[in-house]
């Protein structure tokens, strides 16, 4: 899994290539998960944060990434869904009473601007505009980027995925390309380091990471892929848990002054000692798995989010008196 010395044999290791390291010991790089942590903490002032997101549909997408459940060529997912409009602000407004400080609507690739842009603006009377809007969509160009923008949405959420147009179906420049689209119409950028497999070196972690403070991402991090059954890539398995944790710190010290929402995905806990003050809850379609969750996927819901932040030492947004639960 990741990297080994013979990697960088003959040339001295900085932090982040010993984090990355796993010939060296969890023990050996304490100091460097202590540091992350720190520089996360102070950036962000001891704040934690909750990215809620609604996956809209399970549309089966021909774009075919070898990790994704919604790919069509798979046939792994059970249910062909679109939430409704009011479905959709229900959730929304759900999310932003119980703490949620991101509101994150997420689509497949080919989901239509023209709704888009509806379910934006009705979300955003909803949740009033104290909270980021996320946008979690298809690749754009300026015109959709600002279309997005005056729509209500604040940030989106874009990426070079790890192995981009070898395992997925998509290319690094269209990524990039859409990446600058959102910066140039002055949306947030959220980019994490994803989807990460034990098969990925040093290097691509690494190139994922600086991309991140290049491009002036305002939130970092790392999601690790989870296996679906029935997926290319599913054999290949999962990280562990405690390189996740090294991946995040790395995340962080490669960006040590901004991208100060650092995420990691799936939920881990013992991550926010290290450099993560981001958690994210999900509901809905999701492609790490092969049906739509009824409610927060895998249970890890609003309020477990909260605890889990706070047992951490992390303030996080107050709940409001509508908040029900989700
Ligand atoms: S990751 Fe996105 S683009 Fe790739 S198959 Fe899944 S929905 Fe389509």
């Amino acid at each position: 899994m990741g990297g080994t010395a013979a990697q960088t044999e003959g040339v001295e290791q900085n932090s982040s290539e010993m984090l990355l390291d796993t010939s060296v010991s969890d023990r050996r790089v304490g100091h460097l998960l202590e540091r992350a942590d720190a520089l996360s903490r102070k950036l962000a002032g001891e704040r934690g944060f909750i990215w809620a997101t609604i996956g809209i549909d399970s549309t089966p997408c021909t774009m075919g990434c070898s990790f994704c459940s919604h790919g069509a060529q798979w046939q792994v997912y059970a249910n062909e869904i679109e939430l409704s409009v009011d479905e959709v602000v229900e959730l929304a407004g759900k999310a932003a009473a119980g703490g949620a400080d991101f509101i994150t609507l997420r689509t497949t690739q080919y989901y239509g601007t023209e709704r888009l842009i509806k379910l934006a603006g009705l979300v955003r009377d909803r949740i009033g505009n104290d909270l980021h809007l996320v946008a979690n969509t298809g690749e754009c160009d300026l015109d959709r980027a600002k279309a997005l923008r005056d729509a209500g949405f604040s940030m989106a959420y874009h990426t070079v995925r790890l192995r981009e147009g070898v395992d997925t179906g998509q290319s690094v420049a269209a990524r990039l390309k859409t990446i600058e689209a959102i910066c140039a119409a002055g949306l947030e950028l959220q980019y994490l380091i994803e989807p990460l497999g034990p098969e990925h070196t040093v290097r691509e972690v690494l190139n994922e990471a600086r991309r991140a403070a290049e491009v002036g991402a305002s939130g970092t991090g790392v999601m690790a892929r989870v296996p679906v059954m029935g997926t290319p890539l599913a054999h290949l398995g999962q990280v562990s848990e405690p390189y996740l944790r090294r991946v995040a710190a790395a995340a962080r010290l490669e960006y040590p002054d901004g991208g100060k929402y650092l995420c990691v995905h799936p939920p881990t806990p013992s991550a926010l000692y290290c450099g993560c003050n981001t958690m994210v809850v999900e509901q809905a379609a999701n492609p790490r798995d092969t049906s739509s969750s009824i409610g927060a996927w895998r249970g890890f819901d609003l309020a477990t989010a909260r605890v889990a932040l706070q047992k951490a030492g992390l303030k996080v947004r107050p709940v409001t008196k509508e908040f029900v639960g989700i």
